[in-house]
């Protein structure tokens, strides 16, 4: 419920407060990285965070019960508080990488973060709202607990930090049809529901069907009890190319590889075949061809243990299941209502049309640098606290989306090489970036002098011209044939 202390006024009905100069529609870690670098670079500013969940957190309080950050740690989360200890782990498949917190501590992580921004005393977060858009002159927001619809009155911008909002097994909606007596469940109920199975048919290709699988093999859970039905395959990046602080050399090993590949390749699909000769991108399955480009990592370790599982199914997305067989869009395989089906096949990122991320009155968040998301929320904070043009703001900040497929990296990585060179000659943005504790390559500067740094340092700069110059003539032919 709105605060007492703010009502001053009624209009059509509606309570109105009086005053906030930002109101952000999403307290996820984009809502929340954003107000948090926002309030420590402008003075005085008041903001007004809503969310129609119970609490602060996003998606990651839907999340299923072994979810973890794919990234590390010490590169997530809001610019102001630490995530975890950046220590490195000695054990499991994620042995000699930094932590990745587990969702519990996501949760923790970002309700202290959103009591931290209460105590400054310029950040209110209302939970349990809605917004349900523009009313005549102010915004409408209808409380879920009361009921009430209330308008809020903004100075200076809403910002959408929802345009962005993933889409997760808990709370999408299932793609295919589900006969009486097929067993079908969502992730988040795999841990109570395996015990109960004799087999496993893992839907989706993604991160969750990868977590889903390695949960059941750490499990105990032999491969060939695993069948996994894959619509498309994907390319994963290592790990290794992920790790920041001491180990930050591989990070720029990782991108000066991208950048050498842009500039010698003469098409994606050349590209991507020497970065996986690099190293750099890895596939399950190097004999199947791989359609699906998201982003997401995984250790050798990870990878050997998904290779164990054989019983691959290629026949495109489901359909329907039912209790003795599985109906796809290019074909049909056979089930048995002994096989517990696991839903893996909500979206995840998600893949908004771009569009200007400051807009009159309106500051729509999304992605700017390669995978960031959360850096990419605390530099639009920053920037919109340091430029008053939007067109100066639009050209330090271009939207630039979540890859789906290869045909959208070289658009990915030109973009996000062009927006770090404008960061570059700005002094303010530079520093802040180098200080921010969200930037992976925060700590390049201190290992300058590792001949394993140098050489990626030059093979970069060899590169990135060229590579911005081809990759973005790749770019453009693609937007011509879309
Ligand atoms: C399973 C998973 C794992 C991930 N792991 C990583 C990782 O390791 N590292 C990484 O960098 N990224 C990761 N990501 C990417 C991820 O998308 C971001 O890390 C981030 O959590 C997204 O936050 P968000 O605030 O943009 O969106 P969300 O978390 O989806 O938050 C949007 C919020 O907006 C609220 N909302 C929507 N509409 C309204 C409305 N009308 N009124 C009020 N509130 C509204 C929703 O309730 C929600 O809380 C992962 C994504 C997924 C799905």
């Amino acid at each position: 419920m709105l605060n007492d202390r703010t009502y001053n006024d009624r209009r059509g009905g509606n309570d109105v407060v009086t005053s906030t100069d930002y109101l952000i529609v999403g307290a996820g870690a984009s809502g929340l990285a954003f107000a948090d670098s926002l309030v420590a670079e402008a003075n005085d500013v008041e903001v007004i965070v809503i969310d129609r969940q119970g609490a602060p957190g996003g998606h990651w309080l839907n999340a299923y019960p072994f979810v973890r950050l794919h990234s590390p740690s010490a590169y997530y989360g809001v610019n102001s508080l630490r995530l975890g200890e950046d220590r490195v782990d000695q054990a499991g498949d994620n042995a000699g990488y930094y932590e990745r917190a587990t969702g519990d501590e996501v949760r923790g992580y970002f309700a202290e973060s959103a009591e931290r921004l209460g105590h400054t005393g310029r950040v209110r977060l209302l939970t349990c709202h809605d917004h349900l858009g523009r009313g005549s002159g102010a915004e409408l927001v209808r409380d879920l607990s009361a009921g009430a619809v209330y308008e809020i009155a903004v100075r200076s911008k809403v910002v959408d930090a929802r345009y962005l909002e993933a889409s997760i097994p808990a709370t999408h909606r299932v793609p295919f049809e589900v006969a009486a007596d097929a067993r079908v469940v969502a992730v988040n109920e795999l841990p109570v529901a395996a015990k109960s199975a004799c087999s496993y048919a893992i839907l989706g290709a993604g991160k969750t069907a990868v977590d889903a699988c390695l949960w059941l093999l750490d499990h105990d859970v032999e491969p060939d009890r695993i069948r996994w039905i894959r619509p498309r395959d994907a390319w994963f990046y290592d790990r290794r190319h992920a790790q920041p602080l001491e180990q930050v050399g591989a990070i720029m090993e990782g991108i000066s590889l991208d950048a050498e590949a842009g500039a010698q390749a003469v098409n994606v699909g050349e590209a991507f075949e020497q970065l996986e000769a690099a190293g750099r991108l890895m596939r399950i399955d190097p004999s199947s061809p791989a359609t699906m480009y998201r982003g997401t990592m995984l250790s050798p370790r990870e990878l050997a243990a998904l290779r164990q599982i054989r019983d691959v199914v290629r026949l495109g997305h489901v359909r329907r299941i039912e209790p003795d067989r599985i109906v796809l869009e290019l074909g049909e395989t056979t089930t048995s209502t002994d096989v517990l089906h696991v839903d893996c096949t909500a979206r995840g990122l998600n893949n908004a049309t771009p569009t200007p991320i400051f807009q009159p009155g309106r500051i729509v968040l999304q992605q700017v640098r390669h995978l960031s998301p959360c850096f990419n929320a605390a530099l639009i904070g920053f920037v919109e606290a340091h430029r008053d043009e939007d067109a100066d703001k639009n050209r330090l900040c271009p939207p630039n989306p979540y890859p789906s497929s290869p045909k959208d990296w070289p658009r990915l990585m030109s973009q996000t090489w062009i927006s770090a060179q404008r960061w570059f000659s700005e002094p303010d943005l530079s520093a802040w970036t180098a200080a921010s504790r969200l930037n992976l390559l925060g700590a390049l500067p201190d290992h300058a002098g590792d001949p394993s740094v140098q050489t990626a340092v030059t093979r970069y700069l060899t590169h990135v011209t060229a590579a911005i110059e081809r990759l973005s003539g790749w770019t453009d032919r693609v937007q011509a044939l879309a």
